[in-house]
């Protein structure tokens, strides 16, 4: 099952199935595979020390000639982060419309690969080919501009892939939904759509963009002092509506973030925000009266190095908030990120800042499809096969269901690695393949089971133990064993002490051709020391030791 025939549609999930976050998407055809995205997720507190984690192309890769491309559905993390990481890997023409493709650039260039990585750029609503597969790129409304579902169309049928998506009739940026195509695509006749699942538990519609603007607009008007704004930087939409909420209540916007800076560059370099309201710099803004700026901030999640969580700790160079100011989060917090957001607002609100959330007023939309929007384009799409995707288990089953309401007679449940017979017949698992995760450690991409990771987590619950022991040639001490602990407690010493006693016995213990070995010592010597942590503390250190002869 390793080349895809002539006579059949696969389609086989590397990532973003069973999780929410990088996404890849594979679908084979005719001895080709074609890639749908991808993208990274973020570590949590399971990756210690992890910022970014991707899906392991290990199968992609060992047949990356067969790999006829990479289509890009849109420009958030979650869908084209990993480029820069994994395209070595794989070597294959990338595909975006133009917005994407300007994130993406900037990715590359940052990461020296900017010359080497063949990006085409396709236009919105284009239709392109990716031999064998027949490609149009279909515009939808998201959260970032240039949101694209994608008609995958071969000799077995059409696959209508969907990427992120909601129905929002005033997106404010950008065209809305593309409905004639999607209707189109319905009379056709769609084999399989593979679709977003990640709000699928909400009832109704998402909401639109223009709610928001008018919700910004009211809130900010009236606020007296400052005011600082926090978003997702790639939400361009969003970004607007605090710059001209700021206009409207007579204030100065004020980019702060780089991330936010180059996101708004990206979309200008496309032809979006030409009209952005005129900015002053972080510095200029120190010198303007409190009801005169409005700072739009990075960090809506609690980033540690973002803008948001620098002036809630008050460490920020130049944005300094205090009691009688007004901090307002238009975001949703992203599921594991409650701690370090619920940490910043705390800050805030001990130094007497007011808080704004989405909880308090109506200041964010989702950028999913609530359970009415999946009804609807199931009614429009009419597929034979629903496969959802971007979601965890919990919402691909949920997900399922709804679409068997939706009258639609196949789903499939396809976690990552679950390779699935599209067509022809009645859509199949025919296999599952390896489907692990890699991430990027330092400048390094590795396993995330690798022995690095893996020693990682152990020194985070259990610290870390070594001794060093001088010994002459027949193996007699020539000084104390000297300990050192790491991240381990040690109340005056005692437990140092206790390890050292141990070690000198150990050592004494010892017949006389065991002490001329090297390795009986050590490893003599790592049973003692991890013998007497695991007594006084229940914990198993990871345990060095070093012998010195002299
Ligand atoms: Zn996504
Ligand atoms: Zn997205």
């Amino acid at each position: 099952m390793t080349i895809p025939s002539a006579d059949e549609l696969l389609f086989l999930p590397l990532g973003g199935a069973g999780e929410i976050g990088m996404n890849l998407n594979l679908y084979g055809h005719a001895g080709k595979w074609l890639m749908v995205d991808l993208g990274i997720a973020f570590g949590d507190d399971t990756t210690p020390g992890i910022e970014v984690v991707m899906p392991d192309p290990a199968f992609i890769e060992e047949r990356r000639q067969d790999l006829a491309g990479i289509v890009l559905t849109h420009a958030h993390e979650d869908h084209l982060g990993a480029v820069a990481d994994l395209w070595p890997r794989l070597r294959a023409p990338v595909f975006a419309t133009p917005f994407a493709a300007s994130v993406l650039r900037r990715k590359l260039t940052e990461a020296g690969l900017v010359d080497e990585v063949p990006v085409t750029e396709v236009a919105l609503g284009a239709k392109f080919t990716v031999a064998p597969f027949e490609l149009e790129m279909i515009t939808m409304t998201h959260s970032i501009p240039e949101p694209n579902a994608l008609a995958i169309r071969t000799r077995l049928g059409t696959v209508f892939h969907t990427g992120d998506w909601k129905i929002d009739p005033e997106p404010l940026l950008g065209e809305i939904t593309d409905e004639a195509t999607l209707k189109r695509i319905g009379e056709e006749g769609a084999l399989a759509m593979v679709c977003d699942s990640t709000n699928v538990f909400v009832e109704g519609e998402a909401g639109s963009e223009a709610t928001v603007r008018a919700n910004l607009e009211k809130l900010v008007r009236a606020r007296k002092c400052r005011v600082a704004v926090t978003c997702f930087a790639s939400n361009l939409a969003r970004v607007e509506s605090i710059a001209r909420a700021a206009v409207a209540a007579g204030r100065h916007p004020v980019l702060s973030g780089r991330a936010l800076q180059r996101m708004v560059e990206a979309a200008q370099e496309c032809g979006y925000l030409l009209d952005f309201p005129q900015c002053v710099s972080e510095r200029e803004a120190g010198y303007l009266p409190r009801d005169k700026v409005l700072y739009i901030c990075t960090g809506s999640q609690g980033e540690p190095r973002a803008s948001m969580a620098k002036i809630a700790g008050g460490e920020h160079r130049d944005i300094v908030l205090e009691a009688g100011d007004t901090a307002i989060f238009s975001s949703r917090i992203i599921p594991g990120n409650e701690r370090s957001v619920g940490r910043m607002q705390n800050e805030l609100l001990a130094r007497g800042i007011e808080v704004v959330t989405d909880r308090g007023a109506d200041i964010h939309v989702s950028g999913h499809p609530a359970r009415d929007e999946l009804v609807r384009v199931y009614q429009w799409i009419r597929p034979r096969i629903a496969v959802p995707v971007h979601g965890e288990v919990r919402h691909m089953v949920e997900h399922a269901a709804l679409a068997r309401t939706c009258q639609v007679p196949e789903t499939v449940f396809a976690p990552n690695g679950t390779l699935v017979r599209l067509a022809p017949g009645p859509a199949t698992v025919v296999d599952h393949v390896h489907a692990g995760r890699l991430a990027r450690d330092g400048d390094l991409v590795a396993p995330i089971e690798g022995e690095a990771l893996r020693e990682r987590r152990k020194l985070l619950w259990n610290g870390a133990a070594s001794a060093t022991l001088v010994i002459d040639s027949e193996g007699r001490a020539k000084a104390l064993p000297k300990v050192s602990l790491r991240g381990i407690a040690d109340m005056e010493g005692e437990l140092n002490e206790a390890i050292v006693a141990s070690l000198e016995e150990m050592l004494a213990d010892l017949s006389a051709g065991e002490r001329r070995d090297d390795q009986r010592i050590e490893e003599a010597a790592r049973q003692a020391v991890r013998r007497v942590v695991r007594a006084h503390l229940g914990k198993k250190p990871l345990t060095d030791v070093h012998i010195i002869r002299i």
